[in-house]
């Protein structure tokens, strides 16, 4: 099987290549990080580009298929070597261009709403894969490694990232390299449906990324109906570990909560949210539900969502309504991989 050369940084690179000179390696991964096949290499031997491609993949994220809405939102579709498709999603801000990747190929969470766990795990990805997910779109978009057109990154698509703790932490460690795209660890928001173990560890690690955590719930009946994870952990014990992160980090925390209609919207809910967040740097994202199928009836008005949103704010919730972007191009969660793999497995 050959391996994967993003997933060593340069210095193990160094190590793998021994007897070749350090600017030679140098090279090498600047061009693997230009997302440049070894014919490109152009300033590599030609023998030495042929040992290395019997032995190593160079791009281990091939971008096979791109959907654009109008708002420049655009859905990714990649191939990684073992034939697996995951998908990402760029959005243009007034800051700069956010890439969502995926840190698995479909997830173990199983939550009621999410299309990426409907058929569990396939296997985790590897640091390397999430890597030529960002340099492969970073190139599509025209960007270099010196003049980035991804400017930022959130672990939000396909995927539980802490769920693949280790590879996770390598690529989040390789991309906010100088050597490598050097996209800022602040400019990194990683997300969980509450993995509360590995938040601990997490904010151990000396990072600077800011923690999104899903909370969809302020009860632990809702949120157990819907995130199987919530049987696991409670509220109590994930707003611990939450605040534990802002402590060691000074990240504020982002809430992620999707609107469900009926299930989580109740004046009741604005003021569980508001003594959740309460006495720390904390922020509620609202999101409209993405519905497909059988959930279509948990979906609530945008209306309903501003009465929610008045309520949380009036009660000095900080908080925000997700702007959507890209919904006739399938934004959510899994949802396109769901499309394209059963129409690869109808022909
Ligand atoms: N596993 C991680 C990251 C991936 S999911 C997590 O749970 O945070 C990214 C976000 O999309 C999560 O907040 C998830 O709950 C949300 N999400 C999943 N399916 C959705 C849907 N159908 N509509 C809206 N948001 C959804």
């Amino acid at each position: 099987m050959k391996k994967i050369m993003l997933d060593y940084t340069l210095v193990e690179i160094r190590g793998l290549l021994a007897d070749l000179p350090a600017f030679r390696s140098k090279q090498l991964y600047k061009w693997l990080n230009l997302d440049a096949e070894y014919s490109t290499m152009s300033n590599i031997a030609l023998d030495l580009r042929a040992k290395l491609a019997d032995e190593y993949i160079a791009r281990p994220a091939q971008i096979v298929d791109v959907l654009t809405a109008k708002d420049g939102t655009r859905k990714y579709l990649f191939r990684l070597s073992d034939g697996n498709i995951v998908e990402g999603v760029s959005m243009v801000y007034e800051h700069g261009t956010t890439l969502c990747l995926s840190t698995q190929v479909g997830c173990r969470m199983g939550c009621a709403f999410c299309a990426s766990g409907r058929d569990g795990l396939v296997r985790n990805m590897s640091s390397g894969e999430m890597l030529g997910e960002v340099i492969a779109v970073n190139k599509y978009l025209g960007g270099t490694c010196d003049g980035r057109a991804v400017t930022n990154l959130v672990l939000m698509g396909m995927g539980e990232p802490l769920d693949n703790y280790d590879h996770v932490l390598k690529f989040i460690r390789t991309v906010s390299a100088p050597e490598s795209l050097n996209i800022g660890q602040r400019n990194i928001s990683l997300s969980t449906c509450g993995l509360v173990p590995e938040i601990l560890r997490l904010a151990e690690e000396g990072l600077g990324v800011n923690l999104t955590i899903s909370l969809h719930a302020t009860t632990d009946v809702t949120r157990r109906k819907n995130m199987p994870v919530a049987k696991t952990y409670s509220i109590d014990r994930l707003i611990s570990a939450a605040k534990y992160y802002f402590d060691k980090t000074g990240r504020r925390v982002i809430y992620e909560y999707v609107l469900l209609k009926g299930e989580n919207m109740s004046p009741a809910d604005a003021a569980n949210l508001a003594r959740i967040t309460r006495g720390y740097p904390s922020h509620v994202n609202l999101i409209m539900l993405n519905a497909s199928g059988a959930l279509k009836n948990t979906a609530c008005t945008p209306a309903e969502a501003r009465a929610f949103f008045c309520a949380l704010a009036e009660a000095g919730v900080s908080v925000t309504i997700r702007r959507s972007v890209g919904a006739e191009i399938e934004g959510a969660c899994g949802q396109l991989r769901r499309k394209f793999v059963g129409d690869l497995t109808a022909t």
